[in-house]
């Protein structure tokens, strides 16, 4: 079900989302429309009924229900994320793979389930492998929860979206953000193959721009999920 809202800077009535899934407003938008919000509470018990978009640097100034489709959605491959969970304690679903003349299987998540899965087919057990994506968490929400405001991330592989409820649940994805960020700090600084030999000098000082920017982008991303955890009431 769409639920749609009065956005007030121009008083038209844009769609926000569907059900609970907030796709087309920040958590920090809810004041920019005209909508019945319930209360927010710092209780365990009580979660509040909404997903909110992730502040996305990159659709900064977009306006409540301008969003394009449904979550954005920032891609990360992060070594080993899903495997720091305890088993059980992350809820994954399931995938289901076709095999010929109609077969289907539904098999647990392997992020989730590791061990039902071998490296190497042995001809008796399940074995998974990738060829091509290296994707396995995209971040694509927030939600509030015990009094702040956590992440929400997508399984890459069931799709199920999942709430990170304490900091440390996101340490590994802001390890990994810190690497992008210092990576492009890496390049600006001293990459001397930007660009290739022979570069025109004010290309290399736009290239390193660039190589900023990008760093800065990635800081700006961990700092927006860190600060929701910050985040009171
Ligand atoms: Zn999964």
């Amino acid at each position: 079900m769409g639920e749609d809202a009065r956005r007030k800077s121009d008083g038209q009535q844009v769609k926000i989302g569907t059900c609970e899934s907030m796709y087309y407003l920040r958590f920090d938008q809810r004041g920019d429309v005209d909508y019945r919000w319930p209360a927010l509470t710092d209780s365990t018990e009580k979660l509040d009924p909404f997903l909110y978009r992730f502040p996305d640097p990159k659709e900064d100034g977009t306006l409540p229900g301008d969003y394009d489709g449904a979550w954005g959605g920032i891609k990360l491959s992060v070594d080993g994320f899903w495997s720091q969970f305890e088993p059980g304690a992350v809820d994954h679903g399931s995938i289901q793979v076709h095999g010929h003349d109609g077969y289907h299987f539904n098999c647990p998540c392997p992020e989730g389930n590791p061990d039902m899965y071998v490296t190497k087919y042995d001809g008796t057990k399940p074995h998974v492998f990738r060829n091509g994506g290296t994707t396995n968490v995209v971040i694509n929400a927030q939600r509030w929860y015990a009094g702040r405001l956590v992440l929400v991330v997508q399984c890459a592989a069931c799709q199920r979206s999942i709430r990170l409820a304490e900091l440390k649940d996101v340490q590994g994805i802001l390890d990994h953000l810190k690497k992008y960020a210092d990576g492009h700090r890496w390049e600006a600084e001293k990459g001397w193959n930007l660009g290739g030999p022979g570069t025109a000098p004010h290309i290399l000082e736009q290239l390193k721009a660039n190589e900023l920017k990008k760093a800065a982008y990635w800081d700006e991303v961990a700092a927006r999920i860190i600060a929701g955890y910050n985040q009171t009431a």
